[in-house]
């Protein structure tokens, strides 16, 4: 079974300054293409939490693992270090990793800039590794492969992330995946209780057991409860996927509205004729 996980790196994420704004972005990115993240790890700019959270994730046997955060130059990046401890590997300057620093500097007009130890920093690589080009910043991400693993480790602005991700990561994981379509429907119910959904919900989960269903209680207006309602399936053929959508959303909300809720909205292309 496809497995991808990601490890998210800094400690302005664990003490609520910075959102994980990344693992939602790349979550959402991954159910495009008909998967998720797996597992998603959130550890503090520490060689030795970023080493164990690697091990830990390569125990798993995962095809993508997505280190996100700490290649920068100040004291607090130590991505590649983590990582390179948490494989076993030694690090070294790679020199295309120097040239693409270089260049990123070149191409914002400070051709010949000093290539201090902070810059250099950033070409520092754990051996083996092949630099990922970053055509937003600075610093090169990496790409290395563990067994069946490929680890990909890309900085943590949020500009950055995405563009590598879409350019480097994606099409690797859709190769991995293979053709995979995902079909969704949102649903906007009022006057149900969720607690009345639930065994609704339930019942309509075990006769598809591919089907995703997720109630998102939205409170009480007026006296009115309100839930928003997802579905969604992946599957081999558009036509099955929206079809089976289709067939899980008319029969909740036809056993809802037995129970006296009403369709406030609805969206989605599977949804239509519901
Ligand atoms: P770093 O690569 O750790 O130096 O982070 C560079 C910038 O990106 C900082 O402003 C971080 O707060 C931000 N950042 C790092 N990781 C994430 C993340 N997972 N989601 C959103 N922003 C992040
Ligand atoms: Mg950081």
């Amino acid at each position: 079974m496809f497995r991808f996980e990601m490890i998210a790196v800094g400690k302005e994420l664990l003490i609520g300054r910075t959102l994980n704004t990344n693992a939602q972005w790349v979550g959402r990115r991954l159910a495009g293409i008909g998967t998720m993240i797996h597992e998603l790890t959130t550890v503090d700019d520490q060689l030795g939490e970023i080493a164990s959270a690697l091990r830990g994730s390569l125990d798993r046997r995962p095809d993508f693992v997505v280190v996100c955060g700490g290649l920068g130059p100040t004291h607090d990046d130590m991505t590649l270090r983590g990582v390179a401890d948490g494989l076993g590997l030694r690090l070294k300057t790679s020199r295309i990793a120097l040239l693409m620093i270089r260049e990123h500097y070149s191409g914002r007009g400070l051709k010949g800039i000093e290539m201090t130890g902070s810059r250099r920093k950033m070409a520092l690589f754990p051996e083996g590794a092949t630099p990922v080009r970053n055509p937003k910043g600075t610093a090169p991400g990496a790409r290395i492969t563990r067994g069946t693993t490929v680890i990909f480790c890309l900085p943590g602005v949020p500009l950055e992330m995405r563009e590598m991700f879409a350019e480097s990561v994606e099409p690797a994981v859709r190769e991995s995946v293979g053709r995979v379509h995902r079909s969704s429907a949102t649903i906007r119910l009022e006057g149900i209780f969720e607690s009345t959904l639930a065994p609704i919900l339930a019942r309509e989960v075990g006769r598809h057991p591919r089907a995703y269903v997720k109630s998102h209680p939205r409170g009480v207006r007026e006296g009115v409860s309100r839930i928003e309602l997802d579905i969604a399936v992946t599957g081999p053929s558009k036509e099955n996927t929206e079809r089976e959508v289709r067939e899980v959303a008319s029969a909740i909300l036809r056993a809802a509205a037995a129970e006296g809720g009403t369709v406030k909205s609805a969206r989605g292309r599977a949804i239509r004729g519901v």
